[in-house]
C-alpha cells in the first residue's frame, strides 16, 4: 500500500468513526486522540516523514497535513454539534414549566390548645383581669403550704406529684402563681388575675388523662368581694365561651384553699341537657372548681381577711378545648399529628 493510500484510508476510517461512534464529547475525544493525539496514527505519519527524501517529504507532507486539517475541522464541527445537542437536551430536561401551579408552602398556625387559651385570656382581659405567669418548677411552699395544704394534709398525696427534691417539685397546679402575685403586691391591694400554664401530675396517659396538662386559675381580691361576684363572673365567662344559652350550675364542694367551695357545671354541649355518652346521661358537664378564698390563704400571703375578701377558680384548658371542638381523646393534643392539627 502506498503512503497516499494509507493516508486516504486513515482519513476515511477516522471520518467513519466520527460519524458512527462519536455519540458524546468523551467518545469524540477518544477518536481525536487515536488519530491526532501525540501517539495518534496521523501524528506518527507526520513524524515518519523525516525518513523520506526531500521531494517525497514535501509531497506527502502536504497530503498528510491536508488530511490532518480536514480531520481537525470535522472533529471541531462535531464537537460544536455535540455541545449544542447536550445543551439543548439539558435545557429540555431542566425546563421550568411556568404554567404548573405553584407549590404551596405550608404556613403554621396556632395549636388548638393555644387557640382555646387565647380565647380564655381574651375574655378575662376584657373583664379587667391581668395575666400572670410563674415557674413550672416550684417550691413546695408555694405549691402546697401557701394554699393551706400543710405537709401532713391528706389532700396532699406525694404519689400524685413529681418531686425533684423534698422541697422542689413540678407544680401540680398554677395556684402558686396566685400566692406569688399576692406577695408581690402591697398587702390588701386589689388583685384581679388569671394564671395560665402547664401543670404536672403523676397520671396515666389515656383518652382523658395526661401527666402534663394546661390550667387556668383565677384570683380576685378586693374589699367586699362576695360569692355573687364569683357566680356572676364565672357565668359570664362560660356563656362567652360556650354560647349564651349554656346552662350553668354551682354545686357545693370542698377545696382546702377556698371556703365555701363550689364545682361549676355547664349543660352538656353535645346533647344540650338531654343526656348522652359525653355527660354520662346526666345532661351536665363539670367544667370548673371555684370558691371564696380561705382566710388562712389570704393571711399567709400578708393579706388581712378582715379587710379584704376574694374568690378563686381553676379550669383545665384541654377539657374546654375538647368540648369546644368535639375532640374525644386528650392525647391528640400532644401527639403532633399534622392530620389532626391541620383541622384547626
Ligand atoms: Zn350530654
Amino acid at each position: 500500500m502506498s503512503i497516499e493510500e494509507k493516508i486516504a484510508e486513515l482519513r476515511q476510517q477516522a471520518e467513519e468513526m466520527i460519524k458512527r461512534h462519536a455519540d458524546d464529547l468523551a467518545e469524540l475525544n477518544e477518536i481525536r486522540v487515536k488519530y491526532l493525539g501525540k501517539k495518534g496514527e496521523i501524528t506518527s505519519l507526520l513524524r515518519g516523514l523525516k525518513e523520506l527524501d526531500t521531494d517525497d517529504r514535501r509531497r506527502i507532507g502536504m497530503i498528510v497535513n491536508e488530511a490532518k486539517g480536514k480531520l481537525e475541522k470535522i472533529i471541531a464541527d462535531k464537537n460544536e454539534k455535540l455541545k449544542s445537542d447536550e445543551m439543548r437536551s439539558r435545557l429540555e430536561h431542566e425546563r421550568i414549566d411556568v404554567t404548573l401551579p405553584g407549590r404551596k408552602t405550608w404556613r403554621g398556625h396556632l395549636h388548638p390548645l393555644t387557640l382555646t387559651l387565647n380565647q380564655i385570656k381574651s375574655i378575662f382581659l376584657g373583664m379587667g383581669f391581668t395575666v400572670e405567669e410563674g415557674p413550672e418548677i416550684e417550691q413546695d411552699y408555694y405549691n402546697f403550704e401557701a394554699l393551706n395544704l400543710p405537709k401532713d394534709h391528706p389532700a396532699r398525696d406525694m404519689q400524685d406529684s413529681f418531686y425533684i427534691t423534698e422541697e422542689i417539685l413540678m407544680r401540680t397546679q398554677t395556684s402558686p402563681v396566685q400566692a406569688r402575685t399576692m406577695e408581690a403586691h402591697e398587702p390588701n391591694s386589689p388583685i384581679r388575675m388569671i394564671a395560665p400554664g402547664r401543670v404536672y401530675r403523676r397520671d396515666d396517659y389515656d383518652a382523658t388523662h395526661s401527666p402534663m396538662f394546661t390550667q387556668v386559675e383565677g384570683l380576685v381580691i378586693d374589699k367586699g368581694i362576695r360569692l355573687s361576684d364569683l357566680k356572676g363572673t364565672l357565668e359570664l365567662f362560660l356563656r362567652k365561651i360556650f354560647g349564651k344559652d349554656v346552662g350553668v350550675r354551682f354545686r357545693p364542694s370542698f377545696f382546702p384553699f377556698t371556703e365555701p367551695s363550689a364545682e361549676v357545671d355547664i349543660s352538656c354541649v353535645m346533647c344540650h341537657g338531654k343526656g348522652c355518652r359525653v355527660c354520662k346521661g346526666t345532661g351536665w358537664l363539670e367544667i370548673l372548681g371555684s370558691g371564696m378564698v380561705h382566710p388562712h390563704v389570704l393571711e399567709m400571703s400578708g393579706y388581712d381577711p378582715k379587710r379584704v375578701s376574694g374568690y378563686a377558680f381553676g379550669m383545665g384548658v384541654e377539657r374546654i378545648a375538647m368540648l369546644l371542638y368535639g375532640i374525644d381523646d386528650l392525647r391528640l393534643f400532644y401527639d403532633n399529628d399534622l392530620r389532626f392539627l391541620r383541622q384547626f
